[in-house]
């Protein structure tokens, strides 16, 4: 599927849920009403949904949230989605109990895992993460990728709160064959209150690194240490670089789909779902939608109404 700019539409990421175990400081408000969550979506609904977009010509799905792995539906829908033939399947996760689900997803079709880990120090990851269990992130992990999961560590680093650890990210790199994103902070829901890291202060810190581009690929370049097995990578969204060959769409747990992370508006499909057809013809014409690009460089801020964990990143 196309969208207004000519192009290909093939990636859907799926909020199963905005509750989440963790409270991140730059995610989830303080004190944030857990009955505020609103999921609305069934699993039939979801069913529905992933199917007219695998027809649409969607072949990488990723279960987001909140925590993803709150939802009943994981299971079933990351199985329902292998069952459509939709070959890439990813969650992205906190961590906090993946490890003894692992196996389980894994039979079911998961095939990617990306785990959220902002610091290496246990003390600083339960301040950032509020209810974080370190070992149990660290386990996951090890798991993901002893069960042979590719694996990725997604770092947001946030001046003054874990910005003197990029090196020791990077020196994880040299002890394990393991992939560290660090994605830069975005001024969305709480982000606003904290100032990310510029890239190229990222670069300054990790010197003696051999860049990598990938060609012909949708994903990013990575850089990597002599002699490490393990890569880093930076995502820079505020800098705008994926907007020209942005492939995905987001769908919410209200039932509503983000054509871009940083737009205001979201179209809603619940008003159509009683009628596949017409459903199908609907998220056709929105897609034709969607924004050629953010304007967060420019403006200095998302213009979002929903806080990350109602979309799930
Ligand atoms: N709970 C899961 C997790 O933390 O991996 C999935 C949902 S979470 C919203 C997805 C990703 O968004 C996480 O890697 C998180 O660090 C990132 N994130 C949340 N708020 C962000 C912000 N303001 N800027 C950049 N990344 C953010
Ligand atoms: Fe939860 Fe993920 Fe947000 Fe942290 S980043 S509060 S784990 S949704």
């Amino acid at each position: 599927m196309k969208d207004g700019f000519d192009r290909e539409i093939d990636y859907l990421r799926v909020s199963l849920t905005e509750r989440c175990n963790f409270s991140c400081v730059y995610c989830m408000p303080n004190g944030q009403d857990k009955k505020q969550c609103r999921d609305l979506l069934t699993e039939s609904n979801y069913k529905q949904i992933i199917q007219i977009f695998r027809e649409l010509g969607i072949d990488k799905i990723r279960f987001t949230g909140g925590e993803p792995l709150l939802s009943p539906h994981l299971e079933n829908l990351i199985e329902f989605s292998k069952n459509l033939g939709i070959q890439d399947i990813a969650i992205t996760s906190n961590g906090q109990g993946l490890s003894k689900n692992l196996i389980r997803l894994k039979e079911k079709g998961l095939k990617r895992v990306n785990i959220s880990l902002d610091s290496l120090q246990e003390k600083r990851f339960k301040e950032i993460t509020k209810n974080g269990e370190f070992s149990e992130i660290m386990a996951s992990i090890v798991e993901a990728q002893k069960l042979g999961l590719k694996t990725k560590i997604n770092c947001v680093l946030i001046k003054g709160i874990n910005d003197d650890e990029i090196v020791d990210f990077l020196n994880l790199t040299e002890k394990c064959d393991i992939d560290i994103r660090f994605i830069e902070l975005m001024p969305i829901g709480e982000g606003v209150k904290y100032e990310g890291v510029n890239p190229d202060v990222v670069l300054r810190s990790i010197p003696d690194v051999e860049y990598f581009s990938q060609q012909g690929s949708n994903t990013e370049g990575y850089y990597q240490k002599k002699g490490s097995s393990g890569r880093i990578s930076l995502i820079n969204p505020i800098s705008c670089s994926f907007c020209d060959h942005c492939s995905r769409v987001r769908l919410t747990s209200r039932g509503t789909i983000k054509l871009c992370l940083h737009a205001k508006e979201e179209i809603d499909l619940t008003k159509y779902m009683t009628d596949s057809k017409i459903l199908k013809e609907y998220i056709i014409n929105s897609v034709l939608k969607k924004p050629e690009k953010h304007n967060m460089k420019e403006s200095g801020t998302s213009s979002s109404e929903k806080y990350m964990y109602q979309i799930g990143g």
